[in-house]
């Protein structure tokens, strides 16, 4: 029989290949030891169970429900059913973030809740929850309302809690799909894609594709121009080596600009070095303040909650907002010193106060100083404005390497930055969030290592552009 998960279902949304492998993959953790925790009424304690493997999983949810507990979470459904003409019988399963008795149409049925930590959903979680909903309609007769619940924290939750849309057919055309996708003898070919970031499957993709020297490689390069150039007989990057940047123009979607970008690219990742494309500019090479900002919303506006700043050095200062009346200057336990001040205006008059001069005030990318044009008072935007330089778009001009992102992660990572502590904006902000509702100060360092990692990498890249990396480019061709 084989087996359909949630997470094959979630997987199919962001790419066939990891479907394929995961499925086959499945199998054994369903005989690890599962638990089962139940509240039985509203505002009961949370109780657990142990279940010995998933058919005692299975079997407990279902007594469970037929028990009329009020939450079950990490509930476990089965459905054994054929999905197509042929004889195959599928094993349908699914380990539910959480199942709320509710009240639906005059009658007590269970909701699925998928629980999310981050802010956002995909289309991956759209259907599972279809999955989920399609199950228990399957197993009662009544298809449940179904909930996303995202931000959850650490005690369940919700930020923000928003009703699924269930859509049957789409449903089913997914599991259409994977009833011929799990017959394939052998798995889908590479195409790296956005998700493949967060796939466990990178390392090995990422290898079979810089084997085959595949197109998909290439930075920056649309499908549309990928498919220009394997019609054009450029199908690997050593043939994008070969052919000059000329004859890279007369594919359609490569112009100019473009054409010397995809050649050094293609021999970045042929030679698994840098290219460098272009001088350093004298801007840059003067050297100037390291920058870069976080984001919260308030009422409809996008505005900075911390910011940090350093020398080409990296000696890095930080400033947030807190809870002061006017600026105050705080010691973190790790030396750390960070200015509090009393909203966003605050901390971009302490910036402006810090950097004041005429050094350049390096960013990564454009957010930073649309963000200052936004957000900043007039005087500091005035005098800060003419001195921002997007450190982003210079290097990425000037430097090719064999990397699928610019992120400053990426970049700063490759180039050799040990990148300290979480990389995820979201941990930072609510570490953050913790520390100013009584969290420890433990908490508020976190946010403030994340800051300062961004700030010190942008710095630890014009190091090396600057210093003995940029001394020995390989010449653009
Ligand atoms: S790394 Fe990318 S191509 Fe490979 S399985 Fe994962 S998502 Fe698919």
């Amino acid at each position: 029989m084989i087996t359909i998960t949630s997470r094959t279902v979630h997987d199919l949304a962001l790419c066939e290949r990891r479907a394929w492998l995961d499925a086959d993959r499945s199998g054994p953790a369903y005989d690890a030891p599962l638990t089962l925790g139940i509240v039985w009424d509203g505002a009961g304690e949370l109780e657990t169970r142990r279940a010995a493997g998933w058919a005692d999983a299975v079997e407990q949810t279902g007594r469970l429900i037929a028990l009329g507990a009020a939450s079950i979470f990490d509930a476990c459904v089965q459905l054994d059913t054929a999905l197509d003409l042929s004889d195959r019988v599928f094993m349908i399963r699914a380990q539910i973030d959480r199942l709320e008795r509710v009240e639906h149409l005059g009658e007590s049925v269970y909701a699925p809740v998928l629980l999310r930590e981050s802010i956002t959903a995909d289309e991956g979680d759209r259907l599972m929850l279809d999955l989920w909903v399609w199950l228990l309609d399957s197993l009662g007769g009544t298809p449940p309302p179904a909930e996303l619940w995202l931000g959850v924290d650490e005690l369940g939750r919700a930020r923000r809690r928003v009703p699924h849309e269930y859509d049957e057919a789409r449903l089913l055309d997914v599991l259409t799909r994977l009833a011929a996708l799990l017959a394939r003898e052998d798995a889908p070919p590479i195409h790296l894609i956005e998700a493949c970031k967060a796939c466990p499957h990178r390392a090995d993709c990422h290898a079979i594709a810089r084997q085959d020297g595949a197109l998909d490689l290439l930075y920056g390069v649309s499908q549309r121009v990928r498919a220009g150039l394997h019609a054009a007989g450029l199908r690997s990057l050593a043939q994008i080596a070969a052919a000059s940047p000329d004859e890279l123009q007369r594919v359609k979607g490569i112009g100019p600009a473009s054409a010397p970008r995809i050649h050094a690219n293609a021999r970045a990742w042929l030679n698994a070095r840098p290219v460098h494309l272009r001088p350093l500019p004298d801007r840059c090479a003067a050297g100037g303040w390291m920058f870069d900002l976080e984001t919260l919303e308030r009422n409809g506006q996008v505005v900075p909650w911390c910011m940090g700043w350093c020398d080409v050095r990296g000696q890095t200062q930080i400033a947030l907002v807190g809870p002061v009346q006017t600026p105050e200057t705080l010691a973190l336990p790790g030396g750390q010193r960070v200015t509090l001040a009393p909203d966003s205006d605050g901390l971009w008059e302490t910036l402006a106060e810090s950097v004041a001069g005429s050094a350049p005030i390096f960013h990564w990318t454009g957010y930073d100083a649309a963000l200052l044009r936004g957000t900043a008072p007039r005087a500091v935007r005035d005098a800060l404005e003419p001195r921002f330089e997007d450190l982003h778009r210079h290097f990425t001009q000037a430097v090719s390497l064999p990397l699928r992102s610019t992120s400053i992660k990426a970049i700063s990572t490759y180039l050799g930055y040990p990148w300290p502590g979480y990389n995820e904006w979201f941990a930072a902000y609510q570490d953050y969030r913790y520390w100013l509702d009584g969290g420890p100060i433990a908490a508020l360092e976190r946010a403030c290592g994340y800051q300062r990692a961004d700030v010190q990498s942008m710095a630890w890249v014009w190091r090396w552009w600057t210093g003995a990396g940029a001394s020995t480019p390989e010449s653009a061709g």
